[in-house]
């Protein structure tokens, strides 16, 4: 029950900012959420491109959600999306180089921990040594868990004590721990990759499955969760830039915007950490301040390939990346084209690390359409376009700065953090930012609110 008091406002409508207000809604708080953009879901959301002047619809960045994001999976279920109907799920599956194959098998609880071995064990293109050395790793990892990796170890520094073959790091563990912490293992955090490790492989039934998504990102959460908001009274202010946040003279927080000033008992900020310093810039000193300025970021180009012709491709395809030779491209996901227009199929090239590759959209775009066709074998496509978002996430390294959804209450109560960033046990995806931003509402709804 809203009591009469100002209301919650939350900034960013991201996947985390989402979360927080579908939370805070559920418990009878009145909440205003306010986003820069002109549409929701920040880094994980719909763009138009045009090719030969005809609009597709793609992300802003080729996503892979897994079966274990669970508080995903159920924000959706909770706002009336049903994740059947708009994702497929398909068991693991890894095609590689080398007539490289992996496949999951599909056995149900309490079998299904034998899934990744039955995989391995029937995998192609890997060397039985290499699938022992997995098998004994991941055995360690499920009776010693995460926790048993020191705080401060790399991933290449955890596979070489866990006696990883090289060639083996290079092949399956490096590609796997670039696509789920877009941190080279040199400098990734050892515990995080375990964890995710042990969540996806070791986790329930159906947690290493990969959902791929129908449409677009924006019509799987974003789009349903603003519509939800709305159709229950939460003002949503959309193309709507937050400044500052400064303590009002009735213990209340200011929210200055470019629309003007809003008063709330609480603020939740839904945005990156350097956004939040921003935000925070007149009301936090400059050492509670610095941990948010500490944290690095790591960028990621997706490059979108258009063929005139139907193909027949794989849903997903572990490319054979060498930086050396211009092969920029990690992982290819082919996607559903549209129905009409000049292009009859499509697929999304995850370059990560891109700082490390040619950031330059248009040679990039070029390189990964060659690759794709020679290590394919399938025509030069007709279209390529490059995105890169240069602070794609925060670089997962064993040394970031952790900081919780109510870290700033010492400083500021009634302000909370949220966002891939907050959720430090996990890497920046968009199951930890779901995660943030139920956190925080949580905090929010246990703090006492100001009476303004
Ligand atoms: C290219 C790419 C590929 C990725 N691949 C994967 C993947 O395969 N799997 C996966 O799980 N994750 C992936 N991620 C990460 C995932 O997208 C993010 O973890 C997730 O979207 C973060 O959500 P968030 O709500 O925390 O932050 P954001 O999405 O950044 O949301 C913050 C929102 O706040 C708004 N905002 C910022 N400042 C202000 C302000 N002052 N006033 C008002 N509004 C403001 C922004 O416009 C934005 O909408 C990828 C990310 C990128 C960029």
């Amino acid at each position: 029950m809203n009591h009469g008091r100002s209301p919650v406002i939350v900034i960013g409508a991201g996947w985390a900012g989402l979360a927080a207000a579908v939370a805070l809604v559920d418990a009878g708080e009145s909440v205003i959420v306010i986003e820069a953009a002109p549409q929701a879901g920040g880094r994980a959301r719909a763009l138009t491109l045009s090719f030969d002047g005809s609009p597709v619809e793609v992300d802003n960045g080729q996503h892979l959600l897994i079966g274990a994001y669970r508080d995903t999976l159920a924000l959706m279920r909770r706002i009336g999306v049903d994740p059947a109907q708009v994702m497929a799920r398909v068991p693991m599956n890894l095609i590689g180089p080398g007539g490289f194959r992996l496949q999951a098998a599909t056995l149900p609880a309490p079998f299904h921990l034998l899934n990744l071995a039955i995989g391995l064990i029937t995998a192609r293109g890997l060397p039985w040594s290499h699938r022992w050395s997995m098998i004994r790793l991941m055995g360690r990892l499920k009776r010693e868990g995460p926790a048993a990796c020191p705080a401060d170890m790399t991933v290449s520094q955890w596979l070489a004590r866990q006696g990883q073959p090289a060639r083996l790091i290079t092949r399956i563990w490096a590609p796997l721990c670039i696509g789920a912490l877009n941190t080279p293992p040199d400098e990734a955090c050892a515990r995080t990759f375990a964890r995710v490790l042990e969540d996806a492989l070791l986790g329930d039934a159906g947690a290493a499955d990969f959902l791929m998504p129908h449409g677009t990102l924006s019509d799987i959460l974003p789009n349903p969760a603003l519509s939800w908001l709305q159709e229950r009274g939460v003002q949503v202010r959309m193309r709507c830039v937050g400044r500052t946040v400064r303590p009002g003279l009735q213990g209340d927080w200011l929210v200055d915007t470019d629309a003007g000033a809003l008063s709330a008992s609480r603020v939740i900020l839904a945005v990156q950490p350097y956004q939040a310093a921003r935000l925070l810039d007149q009301t936090l000193a400059d050492a509670q301040r610095a941990p948010l300025e500490a944290f690095e970021y790591e960028p990621i180009a997706t490059v979108w390939l258009g063929w005139g012709s139907p193909l027949r491709l794989p849903a997903i395809t572990m490319l054979d990346e060498d930086i050396a030779t211009g092969q920029h491209g990690q992982w290819l996901f082919a996607r559903t084209a549209p129905h009409e227009g000049p292009v009859r199929s499509l697929a999304g090239v995850v370059v990560s690390a891109a700082g490390r590759a040619d950031t330059q959209v248009g040679p990039l775009a070029q390189a990964v359409a060659a690759q794709v066709a020679a290590q394919l074998g399938c025509p030069l496509p007709e279209h390529a376009r490059a995105i890169v978002d240069k602070r794609a996430t925060i670089r997962c390294s064993p040394g970031r700065p952790r900081i919780d959804a109510d870290s700033l209450a010492p400083h500021c109560p009634g302000i909370f953090l949220a966002g891939d960033w907050v959720w430090h046990a996990y890497p920046a995806t968009i199951e930890s930012a779901v995660r943030s931003g139920l956190a925080a509402a949580d905090h929010c709804l246990r703090s006492v609110p100001v009476q303004a």
